[in-house]
């Protein structure tokens, strides 16, 4: 891996990737101060209840609004700021960010009922949870309307830290999500020893399962385990009306992907938050179902 080999072989490293190593160097210099220059922004993409027909949620999702280049994916600067020691900082004010958001849509008479936001992999210390109590309280929003979304890596880093840090967050009444579920760890032991509220069927499942038999049957395997331990589910990168088709009536009804809504700014949200906006939509689909 190019981090132990330190930073100079790090900028070299992804010399197949479209940036130089002087962009690169050129970028972290501007990721530096992107925090302070207020360049980051959140776009939120909603979870729709597809029985319901409404938006049970909202994942948060990072944005860099870089003064030439531009709205910046996380692709692109995620992991360059994990490598900079710069992701707890950024993290902390996605967590913040995204509280103050729910705030301000119920000034405006707008509910978003649970807003997940990612955590890294480095944001995972030990004060971790100390530091999610203190933007609650900073915010004074309601616990139960914070989601975080951990990988398998994160949660397995140290098992026994794990479930001491999971245990604290959950005390402070935020829920706890399986994020990119399946790509990770082969132990799955975890579901049942850490206190989880959720997995999040990562889209390359979801576009396995109408590809293919076997793609199928571990989605529903998926889904079985899940409604076995009592995890909600949450379908990931869903697109097309076979792959809605397929994860409803397997058991996985709530679904994010572009299919309902690619991720928006917050101003774009709100509209999507009405309890009608997808009903129509949804039942559009239904009728364009055999079942
Ligand atoms: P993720 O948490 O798994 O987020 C889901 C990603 O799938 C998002 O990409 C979303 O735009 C994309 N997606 C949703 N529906 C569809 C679909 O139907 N089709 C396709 N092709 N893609 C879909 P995005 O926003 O580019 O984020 C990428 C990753 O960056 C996230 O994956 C997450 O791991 C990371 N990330 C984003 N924001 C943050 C943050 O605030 N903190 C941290 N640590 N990581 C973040
Ligand atoms: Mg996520
Ligand atoms: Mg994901
Ligand atoms: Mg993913």
């Amino acid at each position: 891996h190019a981090k132990s080999a330190g930073k100079a072989a790090f900028l070299f490293y992804d010399s197949s990737m479209e940036e130089t190593g002087l962009e690169r160097l050129a970028l972290e210099n501007d990721l530096r101060k992107a925090l302070e220059n207020n360049e980051l922004v959140l776009f939120y993409q909603p979870q729709v209840d597809t029985q319901a027909g409404k938006v049970v949620g909202a994942e948060a999702l990072m944005r860099w609004r870089h003064p030439e280049q531009g709205l910046i994916p996380p692709f692109r600067f995620i992991p360059l700021a994990e490598e900079m020691g710069l992701i707890a900082a950024m993290g902390e004010w996605t967590i913040r960010e995204a509280c103050n958001q729910v705030k301000r849509f119920a000034a405006a008479g707008v509910v978003l009922p649970k807003v997940a936001v990612n955590v890294s992999a480095l944001q995972f210390t030990p004060s971790f949870s100390r530091k999610v109590r203190a933007i609650l309280e900073e915010t004074g929003v309601d616990p139960g309307v914070l989601e975080l979304e951990l990988t398998e890596g994160v949660v397995m880093g140290d098992t026994s830290t794990s479930v001491q840090a999971l245990g604290e967050l959950r005390d402070l009444g935020v829920s706890l999500s399986i994020d990119d579920f399946g790509t990770g760890y082969s132990s799955l032991s975890y579901l049942s020893r850490f206190p989880l509220d959720e997995l999040k069927i990562d889209r390359s499942f979801v576009v396995d399962a109408v590809e293919s038999e076997e793609g199928a049957s571990l989605v529903r395997a998926i889904v079985a385990m899940a409604q076995g331990l009592g995890l909600k589910l949450v379908a990931e990168g869903v697109e097309t009306l076979e792959q809605y088709d397929f994860m409803t009536a397997t058991g996985a009804t709530v679904i994010q992907g572009y299919l309902f809504s690619p991720p928006v700014p917050a101003d774009e949200l709100a509209p999507l938050l009405s309890p009608w906006h997808f009903q129509e939509q949804i039942q559009g689909l239904e009728g364009n179902i055999q079942r």
